[in-house]
């Protein structure tokens, strides 16, 4: 798993939970821009492919929310980073359309090239960040009351956005390995 964000890496090894053996590689990995988290990733993960010469995974998510128009999408880093979860909210303020969604693309590379699995998750923006878990937008996201910032680490690593995009990897991958067993 090539990624600079170590929350990210977590919750990828806590996903797959010994099943598939992962191992973080801190790299930061230059963004194309571009509308389409896969095509992100595609980029990324072809460039980690040229550093690294190794199968791997990267991971790219936007956020998007209805009442703003899709803002941030995939300009979700930049947001997070200028005006951050409170200023999500401000923005926020007097809407009654709550309703978010991640979008998360995991991008495997191998000597073969690379594949895009997409993974999404929909829920509300809260009125008030809550929960000390979780990173990014996890506090101010909420499924069924709570936010992703308050249940523990590994049940977000199982019903996440980035959970369902590995699930659609794991699923073409034990697949593609035991076709290639049968050969
Ligand atoms: P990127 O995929 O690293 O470009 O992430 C885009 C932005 O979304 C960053 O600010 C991340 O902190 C945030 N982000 C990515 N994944 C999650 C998540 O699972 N929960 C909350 N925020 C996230």
């Amino acid at each position: 798993m090539v990624t600079s964000n170590a929350n990210k890496a977590r919750e990828v090894a806590a996903f797959f939970g010994g099943l598939l053996e992962v191992t973080h590689v801190a790299l930061d990995l230059p963004e194309h821009r571009s509308e389409d988290v896969g095509e992100i990733a595609q980029g990324k993960a072809r460039f980690a492919y040229g550093q690294l010469n190794a199968p791997l995974i990267v991971d790219d998510t936007g956020f998007s929310i209805d009442a703003l128009a899709g803002f941030p999408g995939p300009y979700a880093a930049y947001v997070q980073k200028s005006i951050g979860n409170a200023g999500i909210l401000k923005l926020m303020e007097g809407k009654s359309d709550r309703t978010a969604r991640f979008t998360t693309a995991i991008a495997y590379a191998d000597a073969t090239g690379v594949r895009v699995f997409p993974g999404t998750l929909e829920g509300q923006i809260a009125h008030n960040p809550r929960g000390d878990g979780g990173f990014g937008y996890d506090p101010i996201f909420e499924i069924g009351g709570t936010t992703l910032a308050e249940i523990p680490m590994e049940e977000k690593s199982r019903m996440s956005h980035r959970a369902r995009a590995l699930a659609a990897f794991q699923d073409w991958f034990l697949q593609e390995h035991a076709a290639g067993q049968s050969k």
